[in-house]
């Protein structure tokens, strides 16, 4: 069994089974002998059980709120966003069900015509710090696509993914089409990608774990798709309404202790407006609440593990411009952090995953564009201008999956989320999801004679 800890008290609060490569192998059996009934469910009929499964989410957003904050350390207020949005994930590809279909082709002689064919059993891996929100944008259009699943959660976040698969039951998914198993990543997730039964992993996860996840399915030629890595870049010029970029800025990479994929950890400032923005920035980033998790008014909490603090501490040397406060009392918490950095900087490198931002400051609008391109990652940013063409020509030369002008916002359940470069690739939300989870069937029925 694995003790699972709340990063905010680093006290137990549950015990999980660790599975084995035997689980794991069962699972995808359950799966797999599930396949059949549950592709021939009538559409509608699919469609009404994940709108049942959306709507048991929603009478249950308080408990998996709670649940997810005990188990994560988020604010509250986040976890009951993120329940939520499970609950309109399910909606959605409820709706998308009947929506996701076929083309006839012009030909000679007789119809062409195409199907969108479910891929059978997709293994689901997906990491600690967005639990239930990541696993529904893979199980929403997986099982609309008429696929069967086996999700692993990470060793430390399966709280949630536990009881969403109870719910599934609730809403009278048949037994099977939805499994879990927690585990180790090296031993049930490395199965699963490795299986010859799994014909696709859906993966979110660190971009080191996705290469190797990549090489695990060259074997079986699996599908796989990739949402991994970022180190995004908030880019802010001078002619940005500067009060609410500096507003917004301290959310844009501390949110979730900045244990977020699309987190905008590097902060662009054009030199013209840097000292005015640095300014601003602080008064902000010293007015973010850092506290107990389950207090409704709290923004930040703490890092998910010890060793994970570990990481993160050792980024945050450099010049350092503002540190927070943090509690003084047990739980793996770590200050805000601003540090004035290059591009070059370890810092502004790597991904930091906590609450650690690098300022670096930019001369023109070609000058943003080259260093916010300078990084092997191309997951999300922002871009603050009042000149729309301008908005317009760096949001078309960043190399990035997902950008918001005058927002930092990057995840819809309507629009299309994933990454550019080594953050990734495959889309995940939105109609383009369908995509990741069926194959494209092309079938020619002669008519002539
Ligand atoms: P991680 O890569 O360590 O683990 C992710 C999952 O992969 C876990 O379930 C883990 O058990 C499993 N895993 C580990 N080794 C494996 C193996 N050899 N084979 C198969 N599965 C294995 O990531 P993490 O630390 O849980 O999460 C943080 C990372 O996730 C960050 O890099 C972050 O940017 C990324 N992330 C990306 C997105 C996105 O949508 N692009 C979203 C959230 C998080």
């Amino acid at each position: 069994m694995t003790v699972i800890v709340n990063p905010a008290t680093e006290e137990p609060v549950a015990e999980v089974p660790e599975a084995t490569v035997e689980d794991a192998d069962r699972a995808v059996a359950a799966a797999r002998a599930a396949f059949l009934g549950w592709r021939a469910v009538a559409p509608a009929d699919r469609a009404r059980l994940l709108r049942r499964l959306g709507a048991l989410v929603e009478e249950h957003v308080e408990e998996l709120a709670r649940l997810e904050t005990r188990n994560v350390g988020k604010p509250i207020a986040d976890a009951r966003g993120e329940a939520a949005m499970v609950a309109e994930v399910f909606y959605f590809y409820a709706g998308a069900v009947d929506k996701h279909y076929g083309e006839t082709i012009p030909v000679a002689g007789g119809v062409d015509l195409t199907f969108r064919e479910p891929l059978g059993v997709v293994g689901l891996i997906v990491p600690w710090n967005f639990p239930a929100a990541i696993a529904s944008w893979k199980l929403g259009p997986a099982l609309a696509c008429g696929n069967t699943v086996v999700l692993k959660p990470a060793e430390l976040t399966p709280l949630t993914a536990l009881r969403l698969a109870e719910l599934a039951l609730e809403a009278g998914l048949p037994e099977g089409v939805l499994n879990v198993v927690t585990g180790s990543g090296s031993v049930v997730g490395r199965r699963l990608v490795e299986h010859p039964n799994v014909a696709k992993i859906g993966f979110t996860g660190s971009t080191e774990v996705g290469r190797s996840v990549m090489e695990g399915a060259a074997g079986t030629i699996k599908r796989v798709t990739l949402e991994l890595g970022g180190k995004s870049a908030n880019i802010v010029f001078a002619d940005a309404d500067l009060e609410a970029a500096a507003a917004g800025a301290p959310y844009a990479v501390f949110g979730n202790a900045g244990q977020d994929c699309c987190a905008r950890s590097r902060i662009l400032v054009q030199r013209k407006a840097y000292g005015r923005f640095v300014e601003l920035l602080v008064q902000a980033t010293e007015a973010v609440r850092v506290g107990d998790p389950e207090d409704d008014a709290t923004e930040m909490g703490p890092l998910i593990s010890a060793e994970h603090r570990e990481k993160v501490s050792s980024y945050a040397d450099g010049t350092v411009v503002f540190r927070g406060n943090t509690p003084n009392t047990r739980g793996f918490w770590f200050p805000c952090t601003l540090v004035e950095a290059t591009n070059e900087d370890r810092v502004a490198r790597e991904e930091v995953f906590g609450p650690v931002a690098a300022l670096i400051p930019f001369e023109d609008e070609d000058d943003a564009v080259r260093i916010a391109n300078d990084t092997p990652f191309g997951l999300s940013g922002s871009i603050w201008t009042r000149d729309v063409g301008r908005a317009v020509r760096v949001a078309r030369a960043v190399e990035t999956g997902v950008l918001s002008v005058n927002s930092n916002t990057s995840v819809r359940v309507a629009t299309p989320f994933g990454g550019f470069k080594q953050s990734g690739f495959g889309r995940e939300l939105g109609m383009h999801a369908l995509e990741g989870y069926s194959e494209v069937k092309n079938v020619y029925i002669a008519t002539d004679g």
